[in-house]
C-alpha cells in the first residue's frame, strides 16, 4: 500500500475518452446529461460531423442548458481536401477557444477533437494553451481516436476504449439510429 494521497478540492477537469473501441463520444454525451441534471451550463462542439443527422442534436432540445453545435461536413476521409479539413478545424478552434475564455460553460465537449489532432488539422500546443486558460472550474472532455501523448500527458482521465467486438467487424451490421446515430 502506497502513502495516501491527499484529497484536492474540486477543479475543471480535462477528461479524454480515446481507444478504437465504441463509446468514446456516447460517454462524452452521457456526461453532458449527468452535469445538464445539475442545471450545468454545456456546450458540445462537433468536430467533423455534419453530414448525418445525429439523435442527440434533437435530443438536448429537451435540456434547456445544453448547446450542441456541428463544425464540419462529415467525414474527412469521405473527401479527398485536406486543406479544406484544415480551414474547417480552424474555424471549429476559434468557436472552442470563444466558449474556454467566456466562462459561459461548466462542461465543454470538444467531440472527435483528438481525430482532428492526430491528423495535425491544429497545433496540439495551442489547443493545450487555450484549454489551460479557461476558468478554474470548467470541465473539458475531448473524444476521438489517437489522442496525441501531449493531450494524454495533460489530462486529468483518461479512459482507453478497448474494441473487444463490434458488430460491424464480426457481423456486418450497418450503422442505426439510437446506436450509432
Ligand atoms: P459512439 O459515437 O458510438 O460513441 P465512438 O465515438 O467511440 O462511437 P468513433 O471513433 O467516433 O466512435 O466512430 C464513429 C462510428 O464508428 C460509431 O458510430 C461507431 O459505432 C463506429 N465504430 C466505433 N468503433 C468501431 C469499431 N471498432 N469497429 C467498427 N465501427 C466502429
Ligand atoms: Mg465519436
Amino acid at each position: 500500500m502506497g502513502a495516501e494521497i491527499p484529497r484536492k478540492t474540486p477543479k475543471g477537469l480535462l477528461i479524454v475518452f480515446t481507444g478504437e473501441g465504441k463509446g468514446k463520444t456516447t460517454a462524452a454525451l452521457g456526461l453532458a446529461l449527468r452535469a445538464a441534471g445539475h442545471g450545468m451550463r454545456v456546450l458540445i462542439l462537433q468536430f467533423i460531423k455534419g453530414s448525418r443527422h445525429y439523435g442527440e442534436l434533437d435530443a438536448v432540445r429537451h435540456l434547456p442548458t445544453v448547446t450542441i453545435e456541428p463544425l464540419g461536413t462529415g467525414f474527412t476521409w469521405e473527401k479527398d481536401d485536406l486543406e479544406e479539413d484544415r480551414r474547417l478545424a480552424r474555424q471549429g478552434w476559434v468557436k472552442a477557444r470563444e466558449a474556454l475564455t467566456t466562462g459561459k460553460y461548466d462542461l465543454i465537449v470538444l467531440d472527435e477533437l483528438n481525430y482532428v489532432l492526430s491528423y495535425g488539422l491544429l497545433d496540439v500546443e495551442g489547443v493545450l494553451a487555450d484549454i489551460r486558460r479557461r476558468p478554474a472550474e470548467c470541465h473539458v472532455v475531448t473524444t476521438g481516436r489517437g489522442a496525441p501523448a501531449e493531450l494524454l500527458r495533460e489530462a486529468d482521465c483518461v479512459t482507453e476504449m478497448l474494441a473487444v467486438k463490434h458488430h460491424y467487424r464480426e457481423q456486418g451490421i450497418r450503422a442505426q439510429k439510437g446506436i450509432e446515430f
